[in-house]
């Protein structure tokens, strides 16, 4: 399970996804777009832009699919009412849970993470200790994750100095670092945000 508010979805978002295919050997994974994501203050956009744009930008990759239950679901989506479902569509099955570090330092605030860890394993990539508007800095510090008592696996994934919010600061204007889009979100997306006028406005 990889999931995320994806708005809009970028390349260090496939990159993990590449990764833990590969490295963790997956038959499947299941890409969540957040319906109402209760951790975050921000309102995210309409998410069947959100899901169009994780169709491209997780494209072409093997054993992935875009799985829109967080967002039909009613309520704030938690991870695990996901993962208790999935298990029970997966009997006998080895669940992982793919996530950033910024994330794994988060966990204990997610609700009944104890239900989470009971039921996946999480596989975790190491970001940048700046991950707001400043993610792209060339001179990023890598997350410390020494101090972390719970279990999990690291993805050996180069650092990706990216987040989504650096990307929309891009578009709104903001910030002027990159002349395209594609390098910051994979080509599909790039034209999906152009073709959509998404994020002009301030987010
Ligand atoms: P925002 O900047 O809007 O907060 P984001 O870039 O963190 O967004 P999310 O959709 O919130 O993107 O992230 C989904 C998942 O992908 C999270 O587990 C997050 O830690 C992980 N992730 C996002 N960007 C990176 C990155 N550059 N390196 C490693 N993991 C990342």
């Amino acid at each position: 399970m990889f999931g995320g508010a994806f708005d809009p979805p970028h390349w260090a978002h496939r990159a993990l996804a590449e990764t833990a295919l590969k490295q963790l050997g997956l038959d499947r994974m299941h890409i969540l777009p957040t319906g109402q994501a209760w951790h975050k203050t921000r309102v995210l956009i309409p998410a069947e832009h959100r899901v169009a744009m994780c169709e491209r930008a997780f494209a072409g990759l093997p054993n992935v699919l875009v799985d829109q239950r967080e967002i039909r679901r009613d309520g704030p989506s938690y991870t695990a009412d996901t993962l208790a479902e999935l298990a029970a569509e997966y009997p006998g099955a080895q669940l992982f849970l793919v996530l950033g570090a910024d994330q794994l330092l988060a966990f204990k605030t997610w609700v009944r993470w104890q239900e989470v860890l009971q039921c996946a394993t999480l596989a975790v990539a190491n970001r940048g200790v700046n991950i707001g508007a400043e993610a792209v800095s060339d001179s990023q510090v890598e997350q410390d994750l020494s101090g972390v008592d719970i279990p999990f696996i690291r993805l050996d994934m180069p650092l990706h100095n990216l987040s989504a919010t650096a990307v929309r600061a891009q578009v709104h204007g903001k910030s002027r670092r990159y002349p395209d889009l594609d390098v910051l979100v994979p080509e599909g997306v790039a034209r999906y945000i152009s073709e959509h006028h998404l994020y002009r406005h301030a987010t």
